[in-house]
């Protein structure tokens, strides 16, 4: 009975806030989060992580040594999955990187399966990005993929020493490879020593950023690394 008036409440709640989803603005049904589950269909997913060697790991070979590498969509700016994006950096969205966190943890790197992970640790943004954002977004993934994995998420053992600026506009691999390049420290070794980690990134394109992070994390005794991202730029 109290179930059923709090459904009623909530219809009714909705009545006049109605959800919407973030890739087409059609009203979400109750069952519904987030995506409708047309939109959803039509997301791009990579099944990345059906496959050993697949093109994420192909990328990162010879650059950054991981257990394995996932990437749960392709990116494309203006189909959903690039609305999506765009809303979690700059619509003040956080929960949609909570909602691609879980579809993340269900695709996670194939190797994961036999020697999970350790630690979830996000992409850090700069302090003065995360300030004026409000959150970072590829903490909300790392978010949404612990509550749905158990494993415990460590936001802050990886820091970003420098504000990098903007790396639109920079075409070349190279030049955004120094914008990032010693762009982070490590706080606390002992905690992440011996230990798989895995790395979190919204959208990876040239893969500089992870690059960097994985260069300081490798510095740490017995660390062994893997990559997933919500997207990637092909
Ligand atoms: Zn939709």
């Amino acid at each position: 009975m109290t179930e059923t008036i709090a459904g009623y409440m909530h219809n009714f709640v909705e009545l006049f806030l109605p959800r919407l989803c973030a890739c087409c603005g059609q009203v979400l049904l109750s069952a519904e989060s987030i995506v409708c589950t047309s939109c959803q269909y039509y997301l791009p997913y990579t099944d990345f992580h059906l496959h050993e060697d697949n093109l994420l790991e192909r990328q990162f070979r010879g650059r950054v040594k991981t257990v394995g590498a996932s990437s749960c969509f392709y990116y494309q700016p203006k189909s959903g999955i690039g609305k999506l994006i765009h809303a979690l950096k700059y619509a003040d969205r956080p929960q949609i990187g909570r909602w691609l966190g879980c579809e993340c943890s269900k695709r996670m790197p194939l190797n994961c399966k036999i020697d999970c992970p350790d630690i979830i640790i996000p992409v850090p943004l700069h302090q003065s990005r995360q300030a004026k954002r409000g959150y970072n977004q590829s903490e909300q993934i790392a978010i949404g993929i612990a509550k749905n994995t158990g494993i415990p998420l460590n936001g802050k053992v990886l820091r970003r020493v420098y504000a990098t600026t903007s790396q639109t506009g920079m075409h070349s691999r190279f030049s955004r490879h120094e914008n990032v390049k010693s762009s982070f420290e490590i706080t606390n070794p002992e905690i992440i020593k011996n230990k798989h980690l895995l790395l979190v990134d919204d959208v990876i394109t040239t893969g500089a950023t992870i690059e960097a992070c994985a260069m300081a994390l490798s510095a740490v005794e017995g660390v062994r690394i893997s990559i997933l991202s919500a997207a990637h730029t092909f």
